[in-house]
């Protein structure tokens, strides 16, 4: 079984961004990247169905600018298998990125395609459901359970009512919630066998695609600072600056 991993360059968790100078985008330069988080637990899961004898291959795939070949190395240091890299300096937004893989997805004939629930960039969470649009294959989304038996995929999804669980026929498509698995870290010794894993490298006029966007970004901003609190005595005090001060009640 062939799995495609679609694994995102986004900027690190744990880095502050800020809107460049001008207000027109989030300021990226010198900042950390890193995979998407999501796109982590889609690489684990894959990486695990591969260890239990289920998968016997997996591609991670990662679409933007040439330094994205660094999220594809990390995938396959974490355990894939070989890598392609769609590249492109465009704002590849969520249409044309489910397109690129439609046509990787007929390039390639996974079984599974994991991706990520969302990026924590652009906090889309699009492109897997459109990836099902655009294919017809099954989707279950929001996964935070994967069980892969008899041609079929058995998927628990978190939805707001609680766990709903979808059994979906191969080829599918499914996106990661948090509580799928904990990724796990790459070795020093995968991350030197990860250089010399193949990758492929596509531009997206090679896959068909045209990738310019279609949704265009009018202005970036920090929020609102928030004024700090302040404690009260007791309820009869919040009570009054409910009343006197907030005139809320
Ligand atoms: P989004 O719909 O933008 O929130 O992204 C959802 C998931 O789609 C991500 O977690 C990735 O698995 C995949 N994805 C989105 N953009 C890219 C990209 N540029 N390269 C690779 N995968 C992507």
């Amino acid at each position: 079984m062939k799995i495609l991993v679609a694994v995102k360059r986004v900027v690190d968790y744990n880095v502050k961004v800020r809107p460049k100078s001008d207000g027109t985008d989030v300021d990226i330069a010198n900042v950390k990247m890193s995979i998407n988080p999501f796109c982590e637990i889609a690489v684990e899961e894959a990486v695990r169905l591969k260890e239990k004898g289920v998968a016997t291959e997996i591609i991670a795939i990662s679409m933007g600018p040439k330094q994205a070949q660094e999220q594809v190395r990390t995938a396959l240091a974490l355990g894939a298998d070989r890598g392609i890299l769609v590249e492109s300096d465009e704002d590849l937004q969520p249409l044309a990125i489910a397109k690129m893989l439609k046509a990787i997805v007929e390039k390639e004939s996974p079984d599974l395609v994991i991706l990520g629930k969302q990026a924590i960039d652009g906090d889309n969470n699009q492109t897997g459901q459109m990836l099902g649009a655009l294919t017809s294959m099954p989707q279950g989304t929001f996964a935070s359970e994967v069980n892969v038996a008899d041609g079929r995929v058995s998927v628990t999804r978190e939805i707001d009512g609680g766990l709903q669980t979808v059994n979906l026929s191969l080829p599918a498509i499914v996106t990661t919630d948090l509580r799928l698995n904990e990724p796990r870290y790459a070795s020093l010794p995968n991350i030197m066998k990860a250089k010399r894993k193949p990758m492929d490298t596509f531009t997206p006029e090679d896959l068909g695609v045209d990738a310019t966007p279609r949704v265009k970004t009018l202005s970036v901003e920090p929020p609102a600072e928030r004024k700090a609190g302040i404690k009260v005595a007791d309820v009869a005090e919040l009570v009054d600056k409910l009343k006197n001060e907030a005139k809320v009640i």
